[in-house]
């Protein structure tokens, strides 16, 4: 994909949770159009792997081992990019987790964690690139929605607060950093097949079957789905698009 508009050769991206799942996905597309790659998590072995498999596409890539709710690491994390690879372009706000409970059952520690994971991580991350984004005259921050961002689940307590709260953040963002040209928005993927969700079919019945039904693509999504819109996001294709909020869902939140 390495023409013109969908170029990326010489951006750096890093991206949370880059090493498994709709990370991965992403990340692969990024590599595809010529972007260097920070893969940022906690496992070290996943993330060599994940790295391996982006050096394979071309591009440079390294692993660094990070817990996003610290943001000490964060900082660390941000100078280690810039020191190993020149600069940031690219920032996505990936990673995430679930603890599927209705509100009366959760714990303020299991809320707590949620709301780090998912929505602090994302504050602390832009926060801490924003300096490096903006050196780089053309930054883009994407933040990982949900359908979580649009509706609600007894069992998403925390998670579809921490979701909808990535729409408004992105949405402040995208207003703070136009001037310095960062453009911020958020992608809402849809029921997609990774660790996270396999968690998610074996917790609650029927899951499966109900997001196969109302899903008008009637298939769960793939991560290479998300490869496109990252692409596209991360690329002066979208150097007007701002503040947005687009479901990659196979048609799932246009369904009654
Ligand atoms: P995975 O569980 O496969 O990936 C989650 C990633 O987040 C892992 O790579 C994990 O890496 C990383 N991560 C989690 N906690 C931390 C932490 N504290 N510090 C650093 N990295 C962390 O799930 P998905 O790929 O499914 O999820 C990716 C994102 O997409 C999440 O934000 C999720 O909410 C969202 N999403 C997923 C949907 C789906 O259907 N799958 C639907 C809608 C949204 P490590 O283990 O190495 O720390």
């Amino acid at each position: 994909m390495k023409n013109g508009l969908f170029d990326l050769s010489g951006k750096v991206a890093i991206v949370t949770g880059g090493n498994g799942g709709i990370g991965l996905g992403m990340a692969r597309g990024l590599a595809d159009a010529g972007a260097n790659i920070a893969v940022v998590g906690r496992n070290e072995a996943k993330s060599a792997v994940a790295v391996e498999d982006l050096r394979q596409r071309g591009v440079k890539a390294i692993a660094v081992t990070t817990d996003v709710t610290d943001a000490s690491a964060v900082s660390a994390m941000i100078d280690r990019v810039v020191k190993d690879l020149g600069r940031i372009d690219i920032l996505i706000n990936n990673a995430g987790m679930s603890i599927r409970k209705p509100p009366h059952e959760l714990e303020l520690e299991e809320w707590n964690r949620v709301i780090d994971t998912n929505l602090t991580s994302a504050f602390v991350c832009s926060k801490a690139a924003y300096p490096a984004l903006k050196a780089s005259g053309h930054g883009k921050v994407i933040n990982i929605g949900s359908m979580m961002s649009i509706f609600g689940a007894s069992f998403a307590t925390a998670y579809a607060a921490s979701k909808g709260g990535i729409v408004q953040f992105s949405r402040a963002c995208a207003n703070a950093w136009a001037p310095d040209n960062i453009q911020v928005n958020a992608i809402l993927p849809g029921w997609v097949d990774t660790d996270l969700t396999r968690g998610a079919r074996q917790q609650v019945a029927g899951l499966h079957e109900r997001v196969l039904a109302r899903t008008p693509a009637a298939r769960w999504g793939a991560i290479d789905d998300f490869a496109g819109i990252t692409v596209f996001l991360a690329s002066s294709a979208s150097d007007f698009v701002t503040g947005t909020a687009i479901p990659v869902d196979g048609g799932y939140s246009v369904m009654v």
